[in-house]
């Protein structure tokens, strides 16, 4: 390996790594070559117990700092994320297989962002004053929730981390961070980062694990709060767990959005689009619009462009930085998809180009485009998470947006046209989180992301995350002389 990727130990609590090795195996696989990367342990329930208490110990001197000096650690974090860009970027490579064309600039600097952001924004949190009727008044404390946990996917390992960690610290709280056992590595490293920048030891925390992990640190009377990056499956269980401990939750779930692109688009913004919203990262991207309604008129003319500009695709070794594709993340993960795949033919959809699997070691597979694909076939209804677009064809705008809308989920929706007005009356009636206009995919760390319907609860980024890391104490003073009846 070019890069070293054996962490120093499989966890890091209270600022320093730590080892037990009585833990279950968790192997770490670069999934170009199915080579195995990294040895790690997931948690005993004595490094649970270690991470739980390491945070929570570390709650009352983090909060009691003022937000400036909270702010000062992130940021400073921040500028070190940036210098290491390079190396971040790579370890992320040999992580998720996405191509160092894509970390460089998506993975580390977004984490970067992140704390920036909320580096900035921590010496601005204030309550409010209320004044009330014969000199009365109230006043608002905003106050951190405690210690949080944070559980992550493996599609985007460091900007996880650090969106939930970020606005977490912020608002004084401390955390313990859970990242997908399919990626152990960066969120150790963002881990590192804040402890170098002087976040004091037990603030962050990462520990390693499966599922059962998760539950373990969920079910914990010192939690406070609960924000997942997973599955709707895992999200209703977490949620569950979470509710009866009666925990702030923060579900960020998986989608099936559309993207409708009417047949004044133009074509190349259309394509542009399709590409990011469903081949980026291999396809493995929440958002992604993967059900691509096309007005029926531009069908041909938008199948003949895709396939042109997908033979551009450059498919091969992710550290090579002019690739632009890299192989799914596990074999499972290629599994799932040529599974779908197969669906996608049996039931009937026309498979134009892609889809097939490369007899070479890791696991790769073709980026997919289907289409004659109907509102009822599995392929269009559920989440795939790999490269596969489906183009269903469409008349009116009316039956578009019913179309659009007639889905468990509701993470994120797009429209592309030259027509303001319609592009306008489109995102009012899309039933999603998050929408794009003549653009897709894009996730600035200042705009709210989040899902509505079965894609999630709660909302990452911007200053609307504040509100889910920190809540209000109301203080009423009164001035006059206490009344009551006897
Ligand atoms: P997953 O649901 O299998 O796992 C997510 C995390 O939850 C992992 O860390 C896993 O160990 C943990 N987990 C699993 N069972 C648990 C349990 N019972 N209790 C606590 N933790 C548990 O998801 P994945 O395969 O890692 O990621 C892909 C999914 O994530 C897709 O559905 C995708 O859409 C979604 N996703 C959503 C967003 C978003 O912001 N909305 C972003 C990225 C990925």
């Amino acid at each position: 390996m070019p890069y070293p990727t054996q962490p120093e130990a499989s966890h890091f609590i209270g600022g320093q790594y730590v080892e037990d090795t009585a833990g279950d195996p968790i192997d770490v696989v670069y999934p170009a070559t199915g080579e195995v990367i990294a040895k790690l342990h997931a948690a005993t329930p004595a490094i649970i117990e270690q991470a739980l208490a390491a945070a929570d110990a570390a709650r009352a001197e983090w909060a009691a700092m003022s937000g400036t000096e909270r702010g000062r650690i992130l940021r400073r974090a921040a500028d070190i994320m940036r210098e290491r860009n390079h190396d971040l970027s790579v370890l992320e490579t040999y992580d998720t297989g996405k191509p160092l064309s894509e970390t460089l600039v998506a993975d580390a600097t977004s984490a970067a962002d992140a704390l920036e952001y909320f580096g900035g924004l921590a010496g601005s949190l204030t309550g409010e004053h209320v004044q009330l009727p014969g000199g009365d008044f109230a006043y608002t404390i905003r106050e951190p929730l405690g210690v949080c946990v944070g559980i992550g996917a493996w599609n985007y390992p460091t900007q996880i981390a650090a969106w939930k960690g970020a606005p977490a610290l912020c608002c004084g709280n401390t955390m313990v961070f859970k990242p997908s056992e399919t990626t152990p590595l960066s969120a150790l490293k963002v881990a590192e980062i804040l402890t170098e920048a002087g976040a004091p030891a037990g603030v962050y925390n990462v520990i390693q694990g499966y599922g059962p992990v998760g539950t373990a640190l969920i079910e914990d009377p010192r939690v406070a709060k609960v924000s997942l990056t997973g599955s709707v499956p895992t999200g209703r269980k977490v949620y569950a767990a979470a509710a009866a401990g009666m925990k702030h939750a923060t579900m960020e779930l998986g989608g099936k959005s559309p993207l409708v692109i009417f047949d004044d688009a133009d074509l190349e913004i259309a394509c542009a689009a399709a590409i990011l919203g469903n081949y980026y990262s291999t396809g493995q991207v929440c958002s992604n619009g993967t059900r691509v309604f096309v007005q029926e008129g531009l069908v041909d003319a938008f199948c003949a462009r895709m396939v042109e500009r997908m033979q551009d695709a450059v498919i091969g070794d992710p550290l090579d930085e002019t690739t632009t594709i890299g192989p799914m993340v596990s074999e499972a993960q290629l599994n799932i998809v040529k599974r779908y795949i197969e669906t996608g033919v049996s039931e009937g959809a026309e498979l134009v180009t892609g889809g097939t699997a490369l007899d070479k070691d890791g696991y790769w597979i073709t980026p997919a485009l289907f289409r004659n694909v109907t509102d009822d076939m599995t392929i269009a209804r559920e989440e795939i998470f790999g490269p596969v677009l489906s183009v269903l064809s469409f008349k009116t705008e009316e039956e578009a947006l019913a179309r659009a809308n007639d889905t468990e989920f509701g993470l994120a929706a797009g429209v592309i046209t030259r027509d303001l007005s319609r592009a306008h009356r489109m995102v009012s009636g899309f039933e999603a989180g998050t929408c794009y206009i003549n653009a897709y995919n894009l996730a600035p760390v200042e705009v709210p992301f989040g899902g509505s319907k079965q894609s999630g609860v709660g909302r990452e980024n911007s200053k609307a995350a504040i509100e889910h890391y920190s809540q209000l104490k109301s203080v009423y003073v009164g001035m006059a002389p206490a009344e009551a009846p006897f």
